[in-house]
């Protein structure tokens, strides 16, 4: 079960006006984390390439915010000069983080923050080699996403999303994350689940570049067990709709070659306090935020620090939008059973599933359609997801399937009297 394309809108963004610009300042890390997309090569990048690339987003991908990710942003020494580079040219430096190198450091959080910091996103999950919490669940994890997003919501003025990547592992334990996220819509404003994914290493792909065969690939993303990189975005859907039926995803991006693929499923629900859930924002909705943002702004728009969302929006909206007049008659129900919750807030909480690059059966890569998480590489942008192939093999490597052998023909048996 999936939404319909139809019924969602397509988000505009494309390579030359894109919301979001994917920046990499290292390529350590201070712990593992299986799904990494990243090897250790060259460690931290000089603070003038950082600059140039940021440069470069602002010249050729007209962003609303920059993403600065690694390997862990936050062991970079230069930091706090990277987050002021990308508020002096007016972009939202957004960290994309472990979290482990703000734990018990809100001094460092307090600086990040004068630097001119947007938010973070935090990425955890159960398959990550942390420091105190190797072996623990995503039940276990709760607490420790929870003292981040607390110590960011106390800085104030901070966006926190937190994300994780799902495995067949943890699949069963998104409808916990969710019901667990719309507890503490106060606190977070989006969760991110990235579907698993990996090169696999097994018989029956050949991966070449510039024309040569490769023996062995060397990327850290190549998995021997492909029966681990099936999950779709239509999974996690499934899982997120069991535990909230009222969340319904109002936009998305397809597949840069399948019709049918879901890459990006983006969801904006309305949330009380205590996880009433109200509905969700539809496909108006959606494609109304992004048109009166370029028009006013002159960028598409990836995340927002308003998650508290106006009630004058909520009920102007509603004429346009067929999702949130199904959140109004749900809101106005609870108001009458309850109408002091008229004076609390209501909160967008996005919920936003990314499938990653898929290999087709006839060895092309099915990538996200106008893919967010470009970076730089060499002054061209290339998938951020794919960068380890051009550093380490000079392109991005093509894979062949192997020819299915026939079997060979029983030689016919010819009857001595014919
Ligand atoms: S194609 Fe782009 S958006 Fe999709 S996973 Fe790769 S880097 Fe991310």
């Amino acid at each position: 079960m999936r939404p319909p394309k139809r019924a969602m809108y397509r988000m505009p963004w494309s390579l030359n006006d894109n919301p979001i610009g994917w920046l990499e300042i290292t390529d350590k890390c201070n712990i593992y984390c299986r799904g990494c997309y990243r090897r250790n090569l060259t460690g931290h990048k000089p603070l003038e390439q950082i600059k140039d690339e940021i440069r470069f987003f602002k010249e050729w991908r007209n962003c609303d915010n920059i993403s600065i990710a690694g390997g862990e942003p936050l062991i970079h020494p230069d930091i706090l000069e990277i987050v002021a580079f990308v508020r002096e040219l007016g972009m939202k430096p957004l960290i994309l983080t472990n979290g482990v190198r703000l734990t018990d450091d809100r001094p460092f959080l307090r600086e990040l923050k004068k630097a001119g910091v947007f938010g973070f996103t935090l990425h955890i999950d159960s398959e990550q080699q942390r420091p105190h919490w190797k072996g623990k669940s995503e039940q276990d994890l709760l607490e420790l996403r929870l003292s981040y997003a607390r110590m960011i919501h106390q800085e104030g003025g901070l966006h926190c999303s937190i994300g994780a990547t799902i495995y067949p592992a943890n699949l069963g334990d998104v409808p916990m994350l969710v019901r667990w996220a719309g507890e503490h819509a106060d606190l977070i404003q989006g969760m991110i689940f990235i579907a698993f994914r990996g090169a696999p290493q097994d018989a029956a792909f050949d991966y070449y570049t510039g024309g040569r065969r490769l023996e062995a690939i060397d990327v850290s993303y190549t998995v021997e067990d492909t029966s681990e990189i099936g999950i779709t975005s239509a999974d996690i859907y499934e899982k997120i709709k069991e535990a909230c039926p009222e969340y319904e995803p109002g936009a998305y991006l397809g597949g840069s070659q399948t019709h049918d693929a879901v890459k990006w499923l983006l969801a904006a629900r309305l949330v009380g306090k205590g996880n009433r859930v109200y509905g969700s924002l539809g496909p108006k909705a959606m494609e109304l935020v992004q048109i009166f943002h370029h028009l006013f702004q002159g960028t598409y728009m990836g995340y927002t620090s308003l998650w508290r969302f106006p009630k004058i929006a909520f009920l102007a909206l509603g004429a346009f939008d067929r999702g949130i007049r199904q959140a109004h008659v749900a809101y106005w129900r609870d108001i009458r059973r309850s109408p002091l919750r008229a004076l609390q807030p209501v909160y967008a909480q996005s919920l936003a599933i990314i499938q990653a690059p898929d290999l087709l059966p006839d060895g092309r890569q099915d990538m996200c359609d106008s893919c967010p998480d470009m970076t730089v590489w060499n002054g061209t942008l290339v998938h951020s997801c794919r960068m380890d192939e051009w550093r380490l093999y000079g392109s991005y490597l093509m894979a062949q399937p192997h020819p299915v052998e026939e079997a060979t023909p029983e030689p016919e048996t010819v009857s001595a009297n014919r």
